[in-house]
């Protein structure tokens, strides 16, 4: 949590309360809170937040890289989870929205090379997978 303060601050952005709320919550909301989640757990200390300020936030650390956004394809959104280990893939539940951190990464540099024959020079990588968990497999039955 520390360290992505310091990734805010040596970027030149400022600590508010709201980002240290927001940062907070992400370490205390157990495992990928959805944005409504970390709404939640910052109204208890910054009552007037609103989701948009949630959002916003989220985006930006999104895109410092301190954060992972998780496409759930649910209907209680995207899940959040604070880069704190390595690069790592999810398997997401398309029924409740469950989501599992993979500890391997499927692509090989040589799929690598192939994409970088496009002229491109292949900085990272996203790639989820998506199917049932095993009990909504079971439910199901
Ligand atoms: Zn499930
Ligand atoms: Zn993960
Ligand atoms: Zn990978």
């Amino acid at each position: 949590m520390d360290r992505l303060i310091d990734v805010l601050r040596n970027k030149g952005y400022k600590i508010t309360p709201q980002r240290r709320a927001v940062i907070t919550a992400l370490s205390e909301c157990g495992q990928f809170p959805t944005a409504q989640q970390i709404l939640e757990h910052v109204k208890q200390t910054n009552p007037d937040v609103s989701l948009d300020t949630i959002y916003r936030n989220l985006s930006l650390f999104v895109e410092l890289g301190i954060v992972h956004e998780i496409q759930t394809c649910n209907q209680d959104g995207n899940r959040f989870e604070m880069v704190t280990t390595g690069h790592h893939h999810h398997v997401i539940c398309l029924d409740c929205g469950k989501v599992q951190c993979l500890h391997f990464c499927p692509i090989s540099s040589a799929e690598i090379e192939k994409v970088e024959e496009n002229g491109f020079a292949i900085v990272s990588h996203s790639l989820e997978f998506y199917g049932y968990c095993q009990e909504c497999r079971a439910a199901g039955q």
